[in-house]
């Protein structure tokens, strides 16, 4: 049984109270590896290491920052396939979907902020005759980096290289229910030669390990992508330090469908984009809205795609689908398929566990799952599930639906199907969200602001924006 490590000050440690933590493969059941069940203390020793580390760090001419967080790319896409693996094994994805877009992003965003912050700048202003104002842009210091489960490495490092490459020392704790690629990251850095206590890997709980993170005073900002549960019990922590706050949270996003789209390029995106990943993307469509005229036949079409998808052995390259991250996340999003019942919706597709034979047989398997029959104000319609489970609604106008798509508390991320440029515009503008996509979903270019509003998070991930949170400006006045 392996026993993933800790990783402090430049060296792989064990956790300073010797417990450990389970660590389960979903797609069976079992107790595959053992995460260190750290607390405050190893987050202080991790913390004081990246105080250490900072002065020099942050010092470092940024090619040379830079060429380091190259060379950790590279060592990514070198070790594709073992990362992917461990990927797949440590929350139930199908190592095909790891190694076409789980482990590939993790290196494309390391690449990415290696380049940018070669070309991130500054602002100088002039004032007529008087004065010249320059904007320094400098690294804050030791900064915490939290993320979820369901793009383990994917959101980690979307994370960990803009505060790196910004020059900032980093303690980092990903979700203790995948924390295997984290630990591999842990072995690249050490073999990229990134300095000791640069960044610091602890592994544990979000109540210990993350707590202290977040309530340690050394820690001047904090990155979260996780519940918005979490993001509230964050931020009521942090802000009385005014700790600088990046928060990406929870979703409950409307794919919009008009009757004008390229029907066949929809319906498959439309599969995609509810089930992609079991449905654990924050990004997923969960309420997909169905103009009038071509809702039947939608329904008839979704159900049939959805009922030939193959819920399988994550292993296996014909599994579309592989498991849930964990059985307590099996048992909540079939609570939701109980609620929907109970709230008068109807299951078209799927609404149980599956049970996959072999090596599978005690995974934690869901079918995909389509509901129709539910008013847009019910409790399946206004929380976020994370699962594979998706609600089908007919409408009519552009105002019904409008309020339909606004009317949750969330606001992160949208789809819009139509051929009809003006509409597209329109609603793209009326929809509450950070996030719009039109007649496409997923589609990512890493310069674009990221992130979401209401209760989906403050402030913005990607491009230059990230390095922007990981930066504090300090303006410059001279009078001449
Ligand atoms: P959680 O909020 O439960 O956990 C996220 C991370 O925070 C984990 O590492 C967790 O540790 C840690 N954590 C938990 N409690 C605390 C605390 N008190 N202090 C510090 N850290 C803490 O989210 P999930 O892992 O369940 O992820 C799913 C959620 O993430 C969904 O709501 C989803 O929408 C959201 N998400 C948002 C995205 C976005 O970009 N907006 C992208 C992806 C996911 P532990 O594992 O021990 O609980």
């Amino acid at each position: 049984m392996e026993y993933i490590q800790n990783y402090i000050n430049g060296a792989l440690v064990a956790p300073q109270s010797g417990n450990y933590i389970n660590n389960y493969e979903p797609a069976t059941g079992k107790v595959y590896s053992l995460i260190p069940d750290s607390d405050a203390n190893d987050v202080k020793v991790a913390i004081r290491a990246a105080e250490i580390a900072f002065p020099s760090w942050s010092r470092l001419p940024i090619g040379d920052r830079s060429k380091i967080i190259a060379k950790i790319a590279q060592l990514i896409e070198e070790q594709l396939e073992p990362l992917a693996q461990a990927e797949s094994t440590d929350n139930g994805k199908p190592v095909w979907l790891a190694k076409m877009v789980d482990i590939p992003r993790a290196a494309a965003n390391f690449n990415f902020y290696a380049t940018a912050i070669q070309h991130y700048s500054a602002d100088a202003n002039a004032m007529s005759n008087t004065a010249i104002n320059y904007t320094l842009r400098d690294a804050i210091g030791v900064v915490g980096c939290i993320s979820p489960w369901n793009l383990p490495l994917y959101l980690f490092s979307w994370k960990i290289a803009p505060a790196l490459a910004a020059g900032n020392c980093v303690v980092a704790k990903p979700s203790e229910i995948t924390p295997m690629t984290a630990y591999l990251l842990s072995k690249i850095c050490i073999e990229a030669g990134l300095p000791a206590g640069v960044l610091n890997i602890v592994h544990g709980y979000g109540h210990t390990a993350g707590n202290e993170i977040v309530s340690n005073p050394a820690v001047k900002a904090i990155s979260f992508t996780g519940g918005t549960q979490t993001g509230k019990t964050i931020a009521k922590i942090a802000a009385p330090m005014f700790k600088k706050l990046s928060l990406e949270l929870g979703g409950k996003n409307p794919n919009i469908i008009f009757a004008d789209c390229d029907y066949d390029k929809m319906l498959a995106t439309t599969m995609r984009s509810s089930f992609a990943n079991q449905g654990q993307i924050c990004l997923c469509g969960s309420r997909i809205f169905v103009e009038r005229p071509i809702y039947e036949k939608f329904k008839k079409d979704f159900v049939a795609k959805t009922k030939a998808l193959l819920v399988g052995d994550p292993n296996d390259a014909t599994s579309k689908m592989g498991a849930v991250v964990s059985k307590a996340h099996q048992e909540k999003v079939l609570s939701y398929v109980e609620l929907a019942q109970q709230e008068g919706g109807t299951v078209l597709a799927g609404g149980q566990a599956v049970q996959v034979a072999g090596r599978c047989k005690a995974g934690y398997f869901i079918a995909p799952t389509i509901i129709e029959g539910l008013a847009y104000d019910c409790r399946t319609n206004q929380e976020e599930i994370f699962g594979p489970v998706v609600t089908i609604m007919p409408f009519d106008t552009e105002a019904e639906v409008l309020q339909y798509a606004n009317s949750v508390e969330y606001g992160l991320a949208a789809t819009l199907w139509t051929s009809n440029v003006s509409r597209a515009t329109r609603m793209a503008q009326q929809i509450h969200s950070g996030i719009v996509w039109v007649n496409c979903w997923l589609l990512r270019d890493l310069r674009t602001p990221f992130g979401g509003i209401k209760s989906s998070g403050v402030g913005r991930e990607g491009g230059f924006h990230a390095l922007d949170f990981f930066t504090e400006p300090k303006n410059v006045c001279i009078e001449y």
